[in-house]
């Protein structure tokens, strides 16, 4: 009897590996927490990070979150492994604002994934992070998507609200591609919308309704007084489009990569990202 098919079983015992072996890796000091500036659109200016997680296989190489994050979600390891993150993007970030006059209101976003958000105690967490390395509370954001604010309302809007007492601002992330209906923005004490890659991308599209999208959600965005992060800016169209729009912010390629923490020192220092495209 043949219940795999080769190709089935050897992806099975591959996610068995990287399961084993990211067991291992906060210990062995594998993961990295690399940071892609957040400009502010109008001016050029970094204002913030996003932290992105890589881990650097002993054997494989750089692994790439899609690659490894659904498992350590799996398996329960993304708490600890957040924590960390969170830990160290705190830590970095406050060292940052005290060495460079620049980057002196610089803040910091991090990814928390469901099974993060439903830890009880989550808030105490990220309240001894901030504690712990100075950052005061509002250089951190927290961005969540938008199908782990459904996942349970009424519990998620309690979380939510405790994690802004603190002073931490609240960003959906990857907004618009969830099937989710508009409604539940109201529950939310949210501060940031992130406008997901796909809708930037369909800026410079010709022939589709991209822009009169982008447009509708940074109006939206106006009307509850939240900002806006457009993701995975790569061309200067879709940047002068932005621009025009009055969306505040934005991350991509055309600024710059995901860094290591060294490579971002020199956005620091002169803090701009890359006058020659604003
Ligand atoms: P995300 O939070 O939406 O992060 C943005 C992703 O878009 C990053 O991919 C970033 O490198 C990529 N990106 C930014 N600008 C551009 C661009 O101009 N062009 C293109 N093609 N891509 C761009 P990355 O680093 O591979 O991360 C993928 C996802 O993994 C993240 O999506 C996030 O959902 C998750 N992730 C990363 N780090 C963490 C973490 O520490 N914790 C959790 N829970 N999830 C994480
Ligand atoms: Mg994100
Ligand atoms: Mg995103």
């Amino acid at each position: 009897m043949e219940l795999f098919r080769p190709d089935m079983h050897r992806r099975a015992v591959l996610r068995l590996e990287i399961q084993a072996d990211l067991q291992r890796a906060l210990g062995r000091n594998e993961l990295v927490v690399h940071y892609q500036p957040i400009v502010d659109l109008a001016s050029g200016r970094v204002e913030g990070t996003e932290a992105l997680l890589r881990w650097q296989h002993p054997t494989r190489g750089v692994i790439m979150p899609d690659d490894f994050i659904p498992i350590a979600e799996a398996t329960g390891m993304i708490v600890p492994i957040g924590y960390w993150v969170l830990r160290e993007a705190c830590r970095q970030t406050a060292q940052w604002r005290g060495r460079h006059p620049a980057a002196s209101r610089l803040w910091v976003s991090v990814n928390i994934s469901a099974r993060q958000l439903a830890e009880r105690d989550l808030v105490a967490q990220v309240g001894s992070a901030l504690e712990e390395t100075g950052l005061p509370s509002g250089a951190l954001v927290l961005e969540i998507t938008e199908g782990t604010l459904i996942q349970d309302i009424a519990e998620t809007a309690l979380k939510l609200q405790a994690l802004k007492d603190l002073g931490v601002r609240l960003a959906i992330d990857d907004f618009g591609t969830g099937s989710s209906s508009l409604g539940y923005l109201r529950h939310f004490p949210i501060d940031v919308l992130k406008i997901d890659k796909s809708f930037v991308d369909g800026l410079s599209a010709a022939g589709t309704d991209g822009s009169a999208l982008v447009e509708a959600i940074v109006e939206m965005a106006r009307t509850l007084r939240l900002s806006t992060v457009a993701e995975g800016i790569e061309g200067k169209d879709q940047l002068a489009e932005l621009q025009a729009m009055g969306c505040r912010s934005g991350q991509g390629f055309l600024f710059a990569r995901p860094l290591a923490a060294t490579a971002v020192e020199e956005f620091l220092r002169d803090g701009v990202a890359a006058p020659a495209t604003i």
